[in-house]
């Protein structure tokens, strides 16, 4: 009766991905909904005892409590697994809950973690003083220096987390060697795609043992959910990342889950065009010639090309710009945008300017943001799906505005 195509990973696979973003993962009721459904609902009622009891023992399939599944966040489970070609994924209430649900499921007091420098801020925090709060220690190399990454294993290393590119810095590590030497000291290697999105960068083909994502950004794309997502393999999942997600919760609530739903039909479509957009912005950014450096990593003089070649298949949505003196010239030119939103999301359909010094990353320690190429002249773009001209002219207006 059920024509549940969507659930059927031996047909769903051989599906080209704009198929699988409309389609994968789909669950009908018995009512034939053609959008999927948004089941608001805690628990799940039983037709007798032994039907409650045969389901927490697992014996019989079905829902229990949200907490543990509920339909509307599987379907979006199910969808991100089948796009990341990862076994199983499980939602979170945010990309941060993702993250660190994922590192404190695989770690645990006494154990080492190797990480990029560069990370988003709260990435960082998390990494350095958050795990350090439970006996976790942690080396922080130069994502671009295979050397230090070798080097930086210990004995008791258990897990790497990256992000590439980074945010905001755009930085690229080699994932296939960060992997190859992770998995030669028996560690897990966590990556952040969040930047390159599932569209534009496979880190599980890479060697990736768990990949993370903040769906708050391309994957809900238009600004209304905080979202994020593990995926990994069967094996991860059930032995480490369930244990500790089932007991401690930090689920994905329905409504999100239907939102997300909704963004990832029309992902391949925003994503395409914002990588689009994001190359004519770079460029004739660069154009203006008022910058001191303008930064994209689809630029064909990128100073990472050759990885940004081999690893992604665009230069994803975000630019970065220097701008000649510090902070007050940044503030001016944010203050005169017209079309451009001073905001610090990324992924959404609206472009999106912030200052990361003062904003993403405040709440890294000033040395450490200096560390990271964090200068008080850098200014990140978060590329839209407006008509490419009107930002470009929009940033010609704020940069003579602000004296550039
Ligand atoms: C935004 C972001 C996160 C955190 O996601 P939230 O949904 O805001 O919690 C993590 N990593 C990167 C690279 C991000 O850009």
């Amino acid at each position: 009766m059920k024509r549940d195509t969507g659930q059927n990973r031996n047909i769903t696979d051989k599906w080209r991905l704009q198929t699988k973003l409309v389609r994968g993962g789909t669950y009908r009721s018995e009512l034939g909904e053609t959008s999927e459904s948004m089941f608001m609902t805690s628990g799940y009622a039983y037709d007798c005892a032994e039907d409650a009891a045969a389901r927490f023992e697992g014996e019989q399939d079905g829902y229990t409590y949200s907490r543990l599944r509920n339909p509307t966040c599987a379907m979006f489970e199910d969808k991100m697994a089948l796009i990341e070609g990862a076994q199983c994924a499980r939602s979170t209430a945010t990309g941060m809950a993702a993250m660190s649900s994922a590192m404190l499921s695989i770690v645990k007091a006494g154990d080492h973690v190797v990480s990029s420098k560069t990370l988003f801020g709260s990435c960082r925090v998390f990494i350095e003083t958050i795990l350090a709060k439970f006996g976790v220690s942690c080396t922080l190399v130069d994502g671009d220096d295979n050397e230090a990454w070798k080097n930086a294993f210990r004995p008791n290393t258990t897990a790497v987390f990256l992000e590439s590119p980074a945010n905001p810095t755009l930085d690229i590590v080699d994932i296939e060697f960060v992997c190859t030497v992770a998995h030669e000291n028996d560690a897990l290697v966590v990556i952040d795609n969040v930047f390159a999105t599932p569209l534009l960068q496979k880190p599980m083909e890479m060697g990736a043992d768990i990949v993370i994502y903040s769906s708050t950004k391309h994957i809900d794309g238009q600004g209304r959910c905080l979202g994020g997502c593990i995926l990994t393999s069967d094996e991860i999942m059930d032995e480490q990342i369930l244990p500790y997600i089932r007991h401690t919760g930090p689920n994905m609530s329905p409504f999100n889950a239907w939102v997300m739903l909704k963004g990832m039909e029309t992902m391949d479509l925003r994503v395409d065009k914002m990588c689009s957009n994001a190359v004519k912005v770079a460029h004739a950014l660069r154009d203006l010639k008022v910058f001191e450096r303008v930064n994209y990593p689809g630029f064909s003089d990128f100073a990472q090309r050759d990885l940004v070649e081999k690893q992604m298949t665009a230069g994803g949505s975000v630019v970065t710009m220097f701008l000649p003196q510090g902070r007050e010239q940044a503030f001016k030119f944010l203050n005169a945008l017209e079309v451009t939103d001073i905001s610090n999301n990324i992924g959404d359909a609206k472009s999106l300017m912030t200052h990361p010094a003062s904003t993403t990353h405040k709440s890294v320690e000033e040395s450490a943001r200096l560390e990271m190429g964090i200068t008080d002249s850098m200014l990140r773009l978060s590329v839209g799906l407006e008509h490419a001209d009107d930002l470009i002219e929009d940033f010609a207006r704020a940069a003579k505005i602000a004296g550039l």
